[in-house]
């Protein structure tokens, strides 16, 4: 399906356009303006949202203790003045009426009883203790939720207890694309400079749904400006009213596009030539690519081979101010079986258009926040990452693979801060019996979730405003350094904060010494490290940091270059450089009437936690987010209509929902949004909403990545009660 987008025409054809358009107006109490108001009487502090990694920047104004309203900084280029829709509903976190009010240990019958801190702390770290002196610390792990405080604390507690295995959650992690990218070039992210390319073609969009305001905001810069932006996916996404052109693949084929406009990249004598000084092991993977021809890779994608062979075109054209952005493909690292390898020939193609750290291109080294001058300088650790010998591929581990050993017993002790691991990994079954098997399990958590339903012990977390943070920076085109203040007090007094959390377990391990200095202490440092005062930073709330030029990146590679050839991917069962990889099932295999069951955010969805906080719930269920998305022509062949009440079902799972009919999904794709179909009878806001995605999964994992392969199932429908 090839489409060219407008606006109107998109916001009229997609629920979850509509539902972002309105959030505004939903959300009561949030500002969705940068203008501040003067005669408003009110205390504005600077903030930052955590729903996501890209931690946007945002000054909340305060009225007798709480927060009234908030306002996105407008010197934050993620935030670019405004919050979306996600970032506004969990605005109102700190009042939810789901919060935890105390301590709980799980008894013996599996109910729930409060304990005081004290007791659950020096027990928990009397278990920790007894896992090491029995497995060894390699035994002990965390997974964390990829924002500043949370991440840094528990792995410096962990890495203090000897443990390395800290791990991103693969919900809120791009963790196949980053180590795609980091066996090609060493980096493992990127950030497109959008407001000055002239062609940027976007890969697995509908992952993400809706990017931070900041990126929108650039991107309709770019396209007022005449540049061309190319979505490729199997499923319209919201955010394609600021594409110029929507090509609608087969769902887990980009990669055969990417190989065939590399193919045709490295018939252009300019291009291929610059890129042999820049990289190293090319004419190997230039044979490899011979194959992969426009009409193969329009074979396999359901593109036109001509429309393959003109985009080869208009990036050659439009190169080094072109790129192709798979940054958005963010959730659950990945989620086929090819994910890794596409990230690998995207890094590898992008530097064939000479794009790294180019106006107009796309930016990979970036300034970063350098510990190691300060008191606080990362604790080193003997032992080798747990999950590192089945997937060593991964470039900062596997957290699923973590599970798994934690289901074999291999990982005894498991720390779970902010990550909702039952409810968002596939086979939540599974998920559950690996935490079971653990002799302590511990989350850290503002509500009762189907992950902390199962811990040994729950510990109630502060939300973000209610504590001081640590600074992040975010960013690569205009990085930035964010600090965020202490808005209100806490609304649940026995709740604390994760660094608090930290320190108390740190106590009670005997390792209270690497936490040695207050938060203020460490956002302080972290900030001279960047070369701004504490202080003068925090009345920003955002800093602009120096951008890396083109001719300061420095490959950290092997070769000093970027690598086209990897020995690892080999023994991993890959080809040493790119090549074209099987998505793990196919629907053409099994035959008519199966789909391959897609999921995503949605523009009001990031995590299991913006699904419970109530504005967001109200929309969802307002505007149907929560159905399942169907292509008309095959609902057609089916005797489906819109609105039915249909049953989904596969060897896992089954279930009714709500068909929402649409010409925006490839006919053998079917779409279910994230996070809904909660499990846990205390998420209230969400209670009753949707169907649960990861149900209808196996807990299977990207050979040699270790990332969930969550889009990998297939499904079949039919009407409910036929
Ligand atoms: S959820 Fe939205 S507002 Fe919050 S950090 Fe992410 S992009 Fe920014």
């Amino acid at each position: 399906m090839t489409q060219p987008i407008t606006r109107r025409t998109f916001v009229a054809a997609s629920a979850a356009g509509a539902a972002l358009a309105a959030s505004g107006a939903a959300l009561a109490g949030c500002a969705s303006s940068s203008a501040v108001d003067t005669a408003y009487a009110a205390e504005a502090v600077n903030t930052q949202c955590a729903a996501c990694p890209k931690q946007c920047s945002y000054a909340a104004y305060t009225v007798d203790g709480s927060i009234d309203k908030v306002v996105g900084n407008a010197t934050d280029p993620a935030s670019a003045g405004a919050l979306c829709a996600r970032g506004y509903g969990m605005a109102t976190a700190a009042t939810s009426a789901d919060r935890l009010e105390s301590p709980m240990r799980r008894t013996d019958s599996g109910s729930y009883e409060a304990i005081p801190w004290d007791e659950a702390l020096a027990e928990i770290g009397k278990a920790l203790a007894d896992i090491k002196a029995d497995k060894g610390a390699a035994a002990l792990a965390a997974i964390v939720p990829g924002t500043s405080t949370a991440d840094w604390y528990t792995e410096r507690f962990m890495n203090a207890l000897g443990s390395p295995n800290v791990y991103l959650n693969a919900t809120t992690a791009s963790s196949s694309v980053a180590s795609g990218l980091a066996l090609a070039t060493g980096f493992t992210s990127y950030e497109v400079d959008y407001a000055q390319a002239k062609m940027v073609v976007i890969l697995g969009a509908s992952t993400v749904e809706m990017p931070d305001p900041g990126t929108i905001a650039s991107l309709e810069a770019a396209k007022a400006a005449g540049a061309k932006i190319v979505m490729v996916d199997s499923r319209m996404p919201a955010s394609a009213s600021v594409a110029t052109e929507y090509l609608g693949v087969k769902a887990g084929t980009e990669l055969a596009l990417v190989l065939a406009v590399a193919r045709g990249l490295l018939s252009k004598d300019d291009l291929a030539n610059a890129a042999a000084a820049e990289m190293e092991g090319l004419a190997e993977w230039e044979r490899a690519l011979a194959s992969y021809t426009p009409q193969w890779a329009a074979s396999v994608t359901g593109l036109a081979e001509d429309r393959i062979q003109s985009l080869v075109g208009e990036l050659a054209a439009a190169a080094p101010a072109a790129c192709i952005d798979l940054t958005w493909m963010a959730l659950f690292g990945g989620s086929y079986g090819n994910s890794g390898e596409l990230a690998r020939a995207v890094a590898l193609t992008n530097t064939v258009l000479g794009c790294w750290n180019v106006p107009g291109g796309a930016y990979v080294a970036a300034p970063t926040i350098d510990w190691s001058a300060t008191a606080m300088a990362p604790i080193a650790v003997e032992e080798a990452d747990a999950t590192a010998a089945e997937y060593p591929l991964a470039a900062a581990g596997s957290a699923a693979q973590a599970l798994r050993l934690a289901h074999d017993g291999a990982i005894a002790g498991l720390i779970l801060v902010d990550a909702n691991v039952v409810a968002e990994y596939p086979d939540p079954d599974y998920v559950r019996e690996a935490v079971e098997a653990c002799t302590l399990s511990v989350a850290v958590t503002p509500e009762m979730t189907e992950t902390a339903r199962c811990c040994t012990y729950v510990l109630p977390e502060q939300v973000w405003a209610e504590s001081a943070q640590l600074p992040v920076v975010t960013g690569a085109v205009h990085p930035a350094l964010k600090v965020s203040l202490q808005v209100i007090d806490p609304a649940v007094s026995e709740a604390r904060s994760v660094s608090q959390i930290v320190e108390g377990l740190a106590q009670a391990t005997d390792t209270a010494g690497a936490f040695s200095f207050t938060v203020e202490d460490a956002a302080r440092a972290a900030c001279e490290s960047c070369g701004c005062a504490y202080e003068a930073a925090a009345a920003l709330g955002a800093t602009s940091l120096a951008p890396v030029a083109a001719e300061a990146v420095v490959w950290p590679t092997a070769s000093g270059k970027v690598e086209c050839a990897c020995a690892a991917c080999e023994t991993a069962g890959y080809t040493a450089t790119p090549t074209w990889v099987e998505p793990s099932v196919s629907p053409d295999a099994l035959g008519y009437g199966y789909y391959r069951l897609t999921t995503g955010n949605q523009a009001v969805q990031a995590t299991t936690k913006t699904a419970n906080a109530a504005p967001v719930a109200a929309i969802a269920e307002q505007y149907g987010l929560d159905g399942l998305w169907m292509n008309a022509a095959a609902a057609e062949a089916a005797g489906i209509a819109g609105g039915d009440k249909v049953v989904i079902e596969n060897e896992y799972a089954s279930a009714p929902v709500r068909v929402h009919v649409t010409e925006l999904i490839e006919p053998a794709a079917m779409y279910l949004a994230s996070h809904y179909g909660v499990e846990d009878d205390e998420q209230r806001q969400a209670d009753g909403l949707g169907v649960r995605q990861a149900r209808f999964a196996t807990f299977g994992l990207e050979p040699g990545y270790g990332a969930p392969l969550l889009q990998e199932t297939m499904v079949t429908v039919g009407k409910a009660g036929a």
